[in-house]
């Protein structure tokens, strides 16, 4: 382990383009629970009854009363841990330009970094399904689901559901970023979920250090990853940060 800690310290410390792909379990120490894996959202929920385009159009109240309060709920309380801030640190010191994130809870601009995309993006702001009109989290009525926008259409988090495509600029923009990053972080994502799961695929085919860090092994661990740490991102890239001081001389710096 220390060695794969010295090996991914020492490998970011030389880089000045590197990117980041992030998912729910890097914000699961922020007490968020992911979907897949160790107390995985879908051993309580069916994905396909809660969280599939169809199935929120079937019954918007149900998919709203049974699944996204709760979550919604969750990620209102939710603040950085030392994942997260390891992650703007190395922006800070100049390694890290982007994070691209499967998550929907804001956690990375709160901790600090500055290009943050939200490939499926957030529950910072919520849509009418009708006319468009977004409003920011907390600005509409919660006391009758599904809530509902002043058009009477109901109101979704701007999120993208399973069955929904992926905005085009996003997805253009995390390739382009794959094949220009020097290294590729991949930090608590099953790498399952596509298209998300090919941006390490497409930086390691482009000559990209992988550097994956995970709970457990996914389907990029033994064919993807250059280098694979098995464990709890928060403690993983504090590691991490605390060797890169050492090996930049950047201790307590900014
Ligand atoms: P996932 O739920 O499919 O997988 C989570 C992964 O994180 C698993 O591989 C698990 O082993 C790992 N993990 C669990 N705890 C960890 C920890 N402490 N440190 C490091 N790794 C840990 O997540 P995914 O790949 O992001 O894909 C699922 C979809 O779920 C995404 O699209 C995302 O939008 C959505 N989601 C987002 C949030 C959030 O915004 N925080 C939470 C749940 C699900």
């Amino acid at each position: 382990m220390e060695t794969l800690i010295k090996k991914a310290a020492e490998a970011l410390s030389a880089s000045n383009h590197a990117a980041a792909l992030t998912g729910a379990g890097i914000s699961v120490e922020s007490g968020i629970p992911p979907f897949r894996g160790k107390e995985g959202v879908w051993e309580k929920f069916d994905p396909m009854e809660y969280a599939h385009i169809d199935a929120f159009l079937r019954n918007p109240e149900k998919v709203w009363r049974v699944f996204l309060t709760g979550l919604k709920d969750v990620v209102d309380k939710a603040l950085p841990n030392d994942a997260h801030k390891g992650l703007a640190r190395l922006e800070s010191l100049g390694i890290l330009n982007t994070v691209i994130t499967q998550n929907v809870d804001s956690l990375h601009q709160m901790a600090g970094n500055s290009d943050v995309l939200e490939f499926h993006g957030t529950f910072a702001h919520y849509r009418c399904s009708d006319c468009s009109r977004r409003y920011p989290n907390g600005d509409f009525d919660m006391s009758q689901l599904p809530p509902r926008c002043t058009c009477e259409g109901i109101l979704r988090p701007d999120c993208v559901f399973f069955g929904e495509m992926i905005p085009p600029h996003l997805l253009m923009r995390s390739e382009h970023i794959a094949t220009q990053c020097d290294i590729m972080l991949v930090v608590g994502t099953s790498a399952i979920v596509q298209p998300a799961a090919m941006i390490p695929v497409i930086a390691k085919r482009s000559g990209a250090t992988v550097i994956e860090i995970n709970a457990e092994s996914t389907p990029l661990t033994n064919d993807i990853s250059d280098c694979s740490i098995i464990g709890k991102a928060d403690d993983i890239i504090s590691r991490i940060i605390t060797e890169l001081d050492a090996i930049m001389g950047t201790d307590g710096k900014p």
